[in-house]
C-alpha cells in the first residue's frame, strides 16, 4: 500500500426543498456530483467557486426524480454531456420530464444495488431508501480508503440504510423536520401525513438516532441536510442530533464535526482523511 496520504474532499452546493446537490472529489481532477436540484447555471457557478471544471465531473448520480434533485439536470446533460447514473425507475421518471430529449439516453446509465461500480477509481455503492419516488437510492463513494455517503429523502430508517452508511468517514444525512413544529404548523393535513409517512422525510430526532447508532470514531464530518424551511430551524436540527449522539457517545466531538448544510450556497469544503493513514 502506498504511504502517500491521499484524501477526498466534499461539500454540498445546496440543500433543502428548493434544491439539493453535493460533490465529492479526489483532488486529482476527478469529481462526482450527487443530484443537481439547482439550475445548471448555479451548479456551474458553484463548480467555478470550487475550482472544478465541468469536465472534471465524471458522473452525476441521481437519488430520485423529484424536482429539488434534478432541476438543472436536463441543461447539464445538454451542455456538458456528463454521464448520469440512477436506478431504472428514476431514469424512466426522468425521461417523462419536460425538456427531456431522447438524445440524452446515450449518457444515462442504469445503476442498482447489484452494481458494484468503479468510476475514475471511485467505488460506488447504492442502497434503497423508502421515499415516495419511483425507485430512490442513497449512494456511497469509496476511494483512497475514504468513504463518503449521501442519504436524503427517507421516511423511516431501514437496515439497508444503516448498512449503506456504516463505515462512512463523511456523510450527508437528512434531518428534515421537528415533529412538534410540523404538527402545530400550517401545512395542510395531507402534506403533514406525507412528510410523517414511511415514504416521507425523516425527523431531526430519528436522524440523530440513526447517526448515533452507526457512529464510530472514523466519522469525521456529518452534514445535516434537506431541512424544512417551515418545520425546522438549523440550530434545532443541530442540537437535536447532537443530543442523540451525545447520549450514546459522550466523546463524539473529539472525532466528528457536525454542521447543517447551507440552503442556498456552498457549505464548508471539508477534507476527509483516510482512516488507513
Ligand atoms: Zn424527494
Ligand atoms: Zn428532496
Amino acid at each position: 500500500m502506498s504511504n502517500i496520504e491521499k484524501n477526498l474532499w466534499f461539500t454540498t452546493l445546496a440543500s433543502g426543498s428548493s434544491g439539493n446537490s453535493s460533490i465529492v472529489g479526489d483532488g486529482e481532477g476527478n469529481s462526482i456530483l450527487v443530484d443537481c436540484g439547482i439550475s445548471c447555471k448555479r451548479i456551474v457557478d458553484s463548480l467555478n467557486e470550487l475550482s472544478v471544471a465541468a469536465e472534471d465531473i465524471k458522473g452525476i448520480f441521481i437519488t430520485h426524480e423529484h424536482t429539488d434533485h434534478i432541476n438543472g439536470l436536463m441543461m447539464l446533460m445538454k451542455k456538458y454531456k456528463i454521464p448520469v447514473f440512477a436506478s431504472l425507475g428514476t431514469l424512466l421518471a426522468i425521461t417523462k420530464n419536460k425538456g427531456f430529449d431522447n438524445s440524452y439516453k446515450k449518457i444515462m446509465h442504469k445503476f442498482d444495488s447489484s452494481c458494484k461500480f468503479d468510476l475514475s477509481g471511485f467505488e460506488v455503492n447504492c442502497f434503497n431508501i423508502p421515499h415516495d419516488a419511483a425507485e430512490p437510492l442513497g449512494f456511497s463513494f469509496i476511494k483512497n480508503g475514504v468513504k463518503v455517503s449521501v442519504c436524503t429523502d427517507f421516511g423511516i430508517v431501514t437496515d439497508e440504510i444503516e448498512e449503506g452508511l456504516r463505515g462512512s468517514n463523511a456523510m450527508v444525512v437528512e434531518a428534515n423536520h421537528d415533529e412538534r413544529l410540523l404538527e402545530v404548523g400550517r401545512y395542510p393535513f395531507h402534506l403533514k401525513r406525507r412528510i410523517l409517512g414511511d415514504k416521507g422525510h425523516i425527523s431531526n430526532e430519528n436522524s440523530g438516532k440513526l447517526i448515533a447508532k452507526i457512529w464510530n470514531e472514523n466519522i469525521q464530518h456529518i452534514f445535516l441536510s434537506h431541512l424544512s424551511d417551515e418545520n425546522n430551524m438549523p440550530e434545532l436540527a443541530l442540537e437535536t442530533v447532537k443530543y442523540e449522539l451525545f447520549m450514546k457517545h459522550k466523546n463524539y466531538e473529539d472525532y466528528t464535526k457536525i454542521v447543517v448544510a447551507n440552503r442556498n450556497k456552498i457549505s464548508e469544503k471539508v477534507i476527509i482523511k483516510s482512516s488507513m493513514n
